[in-house]
């Protein structure tokens, strides 16, 4: 199992669209309270549910770990976990940090990955640019970046994303994926 997570801006989201061009690896649908974006598909991005079948879930136990995150609830579904991995598949979690380290405390077994931007002004310069958020909300997410960045000690491994192909690159070693057998170079 492999666990990233890091600041929003980081660059989670492209490295994992990458990652997953690799066949060997399964990437793990959150279940999630917000709506969806321009472009998200329900089962492929997220399973999108509603405040009660969300609540309904942690009632089950149907979570491996859930959080708040700006103001929506996100839960990683724990059934779907033990079959890939009885494939030999590398099942890629990309939650924030409180699911991550939260994980961590639980002594789940996985490699936990934190993606580091270069400096917080790359990181503000990366949200301006991706151009999908507020001046609010650019403020909001540099102010729990600071909060994030503390936290990243507590990781087995920092990569820092400063070059895109390099960091791909190490986070495929940490993962055992850095022989070319699955890729689909799609
Ligand atoms: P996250 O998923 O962590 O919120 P994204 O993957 O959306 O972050 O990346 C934020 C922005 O930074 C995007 O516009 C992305 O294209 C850009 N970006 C990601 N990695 C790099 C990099 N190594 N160099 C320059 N820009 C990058
Ligand atoms: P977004 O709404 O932008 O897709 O995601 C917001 C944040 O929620 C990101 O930091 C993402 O990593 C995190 N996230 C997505 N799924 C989960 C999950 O299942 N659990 C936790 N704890 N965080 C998640």
């Amino acid at each position: 199992m492999l666990v990233i997570s890091g600041p929003s801006g980081s660059g989670k989201s492209t490295l994992v669209k990458r990652l997953l061009q690799d066949t060997r690896v399964v990437f793990s649908i959150s279940c999630t309270t917000r709506p969806p974006r321009p472009g998200e598909l329900d089962g492929r991005d997220y399973h999108f549910l509603t405040l009660e079948d969300f609540r309904a879930r942690v009632e089950r136990n149907a979570f491996i770990e859930w959080a708040e995150v700006y103001g929506n609830l996100y839960g990683t579904p724990r059934e779907p976990i033990e079959r890939a991995l009885a494939e030999g598949k590398v099942y890629l979690l990309e939650i924030d940090v409180q699911g991550a380290l939260k994980l961590k405390s639980l002594g789940v077994e996985a490699t936990y990955v934190f993606i580091s931007p270069p400096d917080l002004a790359t990181l503000r310069a990366r949200l301006e640019g991706r151009g999908t958020d507020k001046p609010e909300a650019v403020e909001r997410r540099m102010s729990k970046a600071r909060d994030e960045m503390n936290e990243a000690p507590r990781y087995d491994h920092i990569v820092i994303n400063r070059d895109l192909e390099a960091a791909l690159a190490e986070v495929r070693r940490l993962a055992g994926l850095s022989d070319s057998t699955g890729e689909t170079g799609a």
